[in-house]
C-alpha cells in the first residue's frame, strides 16, 4: 500500500487564507443582507494597463499565425523579457545582472517555495517572524524544519528572527549560524523596509557565514523612500550569497495573469564551489515548461514608457488607499505602522484582543475582512494587516465603518 509524504501531515491547520475564506463564507451565510469589504487578501483591483493589454492582443494574434505561432517558451524564458528586466530592473540602478542570471516564472510564489529544492535538507532556514508563510510551511514539505510545537508555533529546526515594534519590525542578525536567510522587503505582512546600510550588514553577514538569502522583493515598486534599496544586488558582495525573486503581480496587476522571475547570479556557489545558477537551470528546465509567450510579451509591456507610467499611476492608486487606511486609523485611536513603501498596513489589536478574536470583531461589527498577523507566525499575535489592494471607494467606506467602532 503507498504511503503519502509524513512531513505533510506535520503541517499545522490549514493554509491561512482558506480559514479565512471559510470563516467569511460562514458569515455571509449567517448574514446575507450585510455587505462585507474585503481588505484581506493581498490581491489587486485595478484592471491591467491599456499598455499591458495592447500586448496582450497582439500577442494573441501573433499565435493566430502560422508564421508568428510560438510553442514552448524557452524555460528560462523569452530573451526580449529577460534583457528587458535586466536593463531596467538591474542595470538602471547600477545592479550589474547578466540575462542569463535571470530565470523568468510564472510567480513569486512557485519560486519561493521550489528554490529550496536546491539546498541540502541538512541546511537550518532563517525567516523573519511574522512573514509570508510560504517559506516555512515549503519547508516543512521538505522535510526541514524539525518538529512542530503547536503550543508555542514553532519548528523545532527553524531559527526565527521576531519583528516587532521593539525593533522597528526589522530582524537582528541571528545568534545561531543558518544556512539559508529568507528576507522579504518590503515586508509582508508588516510593510517594513530596511535601508541600504542594514541590507549591506546582512549581505557582509551572510557572506562570512557561508550563508545564502533568499531575498523576496516582490513589493519593491511600492517603495517611496529614497534610501530603501530596491534590490539586494544594488549591496555589495550581494552576487555571491544572495538570490533576489520577484514578481508581476502587485507591480503591475499579473496576479490572475502570472509572472514573475529568480536571479540566480553566477558568482553563486557552495562551499564545494557548485553553481546555484547551473543547479536552477538544471531544476527549471526538468520541471518548469516556460511561462506563456503571449504574458512574457504582457511583461515586457511593463518596462516600456507607457506600460511605466501606467502602472505607476496604478501604485499611486493603491498608495493613496494606503495612506487613508493609515491615517484613519491613527485618527479611530490605534497604533499602526507600514503603509509607506508597501500596500500594507500592520496595526495593534485593540484591547488586548488576539488577532483571531479582532478579525472576528472586525467581520462581525463592520464587515470587514482583514488578516490575523498571527496568521503570518507566532510573532504576529496581537496584531493585524489590512491591505491597500481594494477600490478607492470600499477603502474609504471600510474606514468610515471601522472608525464607527
Ligand atoms: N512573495 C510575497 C512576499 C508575497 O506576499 C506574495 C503574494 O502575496 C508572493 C510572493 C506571490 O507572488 P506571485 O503572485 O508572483 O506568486
Amino acid at each position: 500500500m503507498f504511503k503519502i509524504n509524513e512531513n505533510y501531515l506535520k503541517l499545522p491547520g490549514s493554509y491561512l487564507f482558506s480559514t479565512i475564506g471559510k470563516k467569511v463564507n460562514a458569515y455571509k451565510e449567517a448574514n446575507p443582507d450585510k455587505e462585507i469589504i474585503s481588505l484581506g487578501i493581498g490581491d489587486v483591483t485595478q484592471p491591467l494597463a491599456p499598455a499591458i493589454i495592447d500586448s496582450l492582443h497582439k500577442a494573441v494574434d501573433e499565435m493566430a499565425v502560422r508564421e508568428t505561432f510560438r510553442g514552448y517558451a524557452p524555460d528560462l524564458g523569452y530573451e526580449f523579457l529577460r534583457s528587458a528586466i535586466a536593463k531596467n530592473d538591474y542595470a538602471a540602478r547600477g545592479a550589474d545582472i547578466a540575462v542569463d542570471e535571470i530565470f523568468v516564472s510564472d510567480g513569486a510564489k512557485c519560486d519561493s517555495g521550489n528554490i529550496q529544492e536546491i539546498f541540502s535538507i541538512n541546511n537550518k532556514i532563517a525567516v523573519c517572524d511574522p512573514v509570508y508563510p510560504v517559506y516555512v510551511d515549503t519547508n516543512a514539505m521538505a522535510g526541514r524544519t524539525g518538529t512542530y510545537n503547536k503550543e508555542t508555533e514553532l519548528w523545532s529546526n527553524v531559527i526565527y528572527m521576531p519583528c516587532k515594534a521593539e525593533n522597528g519590525f526589522a530582524p537582528e542578525l541571528p545568534e545561531e549560524t543558518p544556512d539559508i536567510i529568507y528576507l522579504c522587503f518590503p515586508n509582508n505582512p508588516t510593510g517594513a523596509t530596511i535601508k541600504k546600510p542594514q541590507l549591506q550588514e546582512w549581505v557582509d553577514y551572510a557572506n562570512k557565514a557561508g550563508a545564502v538569502i533568499i531575498y523576496d522583493a516582490a513589493y519593491e515598486a511600492y517603495i517611496s523612500e529614497e534610501d530603501v534599496p530596491h534590490t539586494i544586488y544594488e549591496c555589495e558582495g550581494a552576487k555571491t550569497c544572495a538570490i533576489e525573486l520577484k514578481s508581476f503581480s502587485k507591480n503591475a496587476g499579473f496576479t490572475g495573469t502570472r509572472l514573475g522571475y529568480a536571479v540566480v547570479p553566477k558568482a553563486l556557489k557552495d562551499s564545494d564551489g557548485n553553481s546555484l545558477n547551473a543547479l536552477w537551470a538544471r531544476r527549471h528546465g526538468t520541471k518548469f515548461n516556460g511561462a506563456p509567450y503571449i504574458i512574457q510579451r504582457a511583461g515586457e509591456a511593463v518596462y516600456s514608457e507607457e506600460g511605466k507610467k501606467q502602472t505607476k499611476e496604478q501604485i499611486a492608486y493603491y498608495m493613496n488607499n494606503a495612506r487613508i487606511i493609515k491615517e484613519g486609523l491613527k485618527e479611530a485611536g490605534f497604533t499602526v505602522s507600514g503603509g509607506v513603501n508597501a500596500p500594507y498596513i500592520w496595526l495593534t489589536a485593540p484591547s488586548g484582543m488576539t488577532s483571531w478574536e479582532f478579525f472576528d470583531y472586525l467581520l462581525a461589527n463592520a464587515n470587514v475582512v482583514g488578516t490575523p498577523g498571527s496568521g503570518f507566525g507566532p510573532s504576529g499575535e496581537g496584531y493585524f494587516r489590512l491591505t491597500a489592494f481594494g477600490t478607492y471607494e470600499n477603502t474609504i467606506e471600510a474606514l468610515k465603518r471601522i472608525k464607527e467602532l
